[in-house]
């Protein structure tokens, strides 16, 4: 998709410029100074929480729509084809939100005290959820790490910072516009890769997790939640920045897990500016303007 309008394309690069910034920051190579957020992200108001917004107020604007084309402009638009999926209402929070208020906290107890696989014996903790379950984006990473066995929250050590990072490069906040869970609940010993079988067992939590929550996206982070969401074997190097289907309804943005951005390497840079990307296309989708500073 292309725009004539240089100036928000100017400041589309100076937003992707600036997380991009902020992540190199993040993993201590380079140090930089915050600047005025871009005249496309002064000239629209920020998204009103997820949940409370509407279809309409999203796209109503012109200007939040030259936001939202300029937010492309960076990536590639075969990339950005979208598959006919669940046209779901912003509204389902409210629908749904019995249902999901109080069967949630149940889940989450079945889960703590869940035998099913292999990991039971050495987890301190299970590690259902964090953030907003009427949230209409979602982010499922791989399974808890060190940190996250301790506390029993997820994406809580580094990788969850950045995590938190970019979901407010995004404009939004981690604790009332997005929930964040696992494929496994329990801390694979070593912070190994969750076995197939640990997967499997482990699934029916997160697929009525999804069901419940209801996002309008999930983001799959890293080869393993793509994988096991997608029941795929694709690298993510090769299917990230492109949506796909989960349970055939559920929009899904494969990226990098945040860990991979954090570990240094000579593809970091260019993994960074593409997970961007990719976040930058859920923005997009759920109708999100550049954020304000
Ligand atoms: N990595 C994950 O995939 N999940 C977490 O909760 C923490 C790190
Ligand atoms: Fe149960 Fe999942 Fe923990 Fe395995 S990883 S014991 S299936 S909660």
């Amino acid at each position: 998709m292309t725009t004539d309008d240089p100036r928000a394309e100017l400041a589309s690069l100076a937003a992707s410029l600036r997380v991009y910034l902020e992540w190199h920051q993040d993993s201590g190579t380079s140090g930089f100074t915050r600047r005025a957020r871009s005249e496309v992200a002064a000239a629209v108001a920020p998204a009103a929480s997820m949940g409370a917004a509407t279809e309409g107020s999203a796209s109503a604007t012109p200007s939040a729509e030259a936001a939202a084309t300029a937010l492309s402009l960076t990536a590639p638009s075969a990339k950005g084809d979208v598959p006919k999926h669940e046209e779901t209402p912003v509204a389902k929070n409210e629908m749904a939100a019995d249902a999901r208020h109080t069967r949630l906290p149940l889940l989450a107890a079945e889960v703590a005290s869940c035998t099913r696989c292999a990991l039971a014996p050495t987890r301190t903790q299970t590690v259902f959820a964090r953030g907003n379950p009427d949230a209409a984006l979602a982010f499922v990473g791989e399974g808890p790490g060190a940190d996250e066995d301790a506390q029993g929250l997820p994406f809580v050590g580094r990788a969850g910072q950045l995590l938190d990072r970019m979901i407010a490069a995004m404009g939004l906040s981690p604790q009332r516009d997005v929930y964040v869970c696992n494929i496994v609940k329990c801390r694979p010993p070593g912070n190994r890769k969750p076995e197939p079988e640990e997967m499997a067992a482990c699934m029916p939590y997160l697929q009525e997790q999804l069901a419940l929550v209801h996002p309008r996206v999930i983001v799959a982070l890293g080869n393993t939640a793509v994988g096991a969401l997608l029941d795929t074997k694709l690298g993510i190097t090769k299917i990230r920045g492109q949506w796909k289907l989960y349970r055939g309804h559920t929009l899904v943005m494969p990226t990098y897990h945040p860990s991979y951005l954090l570990r240094p390497s000579p593809q970091q840079i260019e993994a960074k500016r593409e997970a961007w990307q990719d976040l930058q296309l859920v923005m997009k989708e759920l109708g999100l303007a550049a954020p304000r500073s």
